[in-house]
């Protein structure tokens, strides 16, 4: 099956996909990511999945059936690759939601591939080994660090495009030291982290005063261009500098609420090990991306995971961990006190875990940190994309006044 089919994965995040993607072909899969997007896709995804099903499993299950029926695959030799993120969120239900939508659309031969490292389903025909993890976890660090400089600089930049070019020059180069199976131990990423930045250090800006925009949420709808309708360009078009919690965040967050289960609730002591090993794995590689830039005067560095777990304690309880639990409500606490006060929270309509730790965590946090200019915005299948952008650009509106009033960005 290795040889002969083609993976359709659902794209998420531009540039940690994109390098993801090669780490599956240097283990010999074929991976198309899937980037259809457009009013279809929703339309396609309303036929197979009921409209109060969470938002993100909607696009998903849509933009693979849309794929399926495009002719631009053999339906006999392509498997789709589903993500669950293993909680006790709705998340983990998704695959049964697809292989019921394969079937009334009469493609029920078409396998079903969990990536997940929670043991949730097990895959014949697809592993994910440790050498495989390993690199994955590297291009997810290296992909967090280009998505925190090139949002740091792009408003700034002198010569249009030139951010962007040296994103791309370095997704390639990256790709190319995994080709040759370089680039993803410690001291390999040490070194390039540290290229990456001396990159970025030469691109020259001019600092001004502009509205600093955090965007915190579901993990699909916050970070997918196509599920928040293209949030960060329209922010970028509005004249703001943008800072998106990376993805590396959530990875902790996920294998550490893992850990507290099993204290809490029990589970086998083997899994428990595994999880704690690859808890520290994960520190390991966080450290050296944080290393990488809190030196470095130009640039703002996000907080270390265990630091930001702590700044939701005085919010919310740490048991709160459906959905992006506490860590949603640290992520705007953090981006508050990065001195990014102005929020968009990204939130699938219907999505009751994410109301509850972001929507409903706001007037505490205005309570406590006023300066704080927070908008929910909610995103499902009737939402137009003036009303979302209408309620952006009064949140904007307050951002600029304050800018100029009391100088906060
Ligand atoms: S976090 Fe929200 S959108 Fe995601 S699975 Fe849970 S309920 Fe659905």
């Amino acid at each position: 099956m290795k040889k002969d089919y083609t993976l359709l994965f659902p794209d998420m995040c531009e540039i940690h996909f994109r390098i993801i993607k090669k780490v599956f072909a240097s283990f010999g899969y074929k991976v198309d990511l899937l980037k259809d997007s457009g009013r279809a896709i929703v339309e396609e995804g309303l036929k197979y999945v009921h409209n109060d099903t969470c938002y993100p499993a909607l696009l998903i299950i849509g933009q693979m059936i849309h794929a399926l029926k495009s002719g631009r695959y053999d339906v006999n030799k392509v498997a789709l690759m589903m993500p669950q993120t293993g909680g006790g969120c709705r998340a983990s239900n998704y695959i049964h939601l697809l292989r019921k939508a394969l079937k009334s659309a009469g493609m029920s031969q078409i396998p079903v591939i969990s990536v997940n490292m929670s043991g949730l389903e097990k895959n014949s025909g697809f592993k994910i080994t440790v050498p495989m993890l390993r690199r994955a976890l590297a291009a997810i660090v290296y992909g967090d660090l280009l998505m925190l400089l090139s949002n740091q600089l792009r408003p700034y930049e002198i010569n249009k495009g030139e951010t962007d070019a040296v994103v791309t020059k370095w997704v390639n180069s990256i790709c190319e030291m995994f080709d040759s199976k370089h680039g993803y131990s410690r001291r390999e990423i040490e070194m390039v982290m540290e290229k990456i930045v001396a990159s970025f250090d030469r691109i020259e800006i001019e600092k001004r005063e502009i509205p600093k925009v955090g965007i915190v949420g579901e993990i699909y709808v916050k970070y997918c261009a196509f599920a928040n309708n293209h949030l960060e360009s329209f922010l970028a078009a509005e004249g703001c500098e943008v800072m998106v919690p990376g993805l590396l965040g959530f990875l902790l967050y996920c294998v550490d609420t893992r850990i507290v289960d099993i204290k809490l609730y029990g589970g086998s002591l083997f899994k428990d090990k595994a999880l704690n090993k690859l808890y520290n794995f994960l520190l390991d590689f966080e450290n050296i991306l944080y290393n990488a830039t809190k030196d470095n005067g130009r640039y703002v560095t996000p907080s270390p995971y265990k630091k930001l777990r702590r700044m939701a304690d005085p919010l919310i309880s740490r048991g709160c961990k459906m959905g992006e639990g506490w860590l949603l409500t640290a992520e705007m606490v953090e981006l508050i006190k990065l001195e990014y006060p102005n929020i968009v929270c990204a939130q699938p309509f219907g999505c009751l875990p994410n109301h509850i730790v972001g929507k409903g965590m706001i007037r505490r946090i205005t309570e406590l940190w006023p300066e704080a200019n927070i908008v929910p915005v909610d995103y499902d299948p009737g939402a137009t994309e003036v009303n979302q952008e209408n309620r952006i650009k009064l949140m904007l509106a307050v951002a600029k006044e304050n800018l100029s009033e009391y100088n906060i960005r």
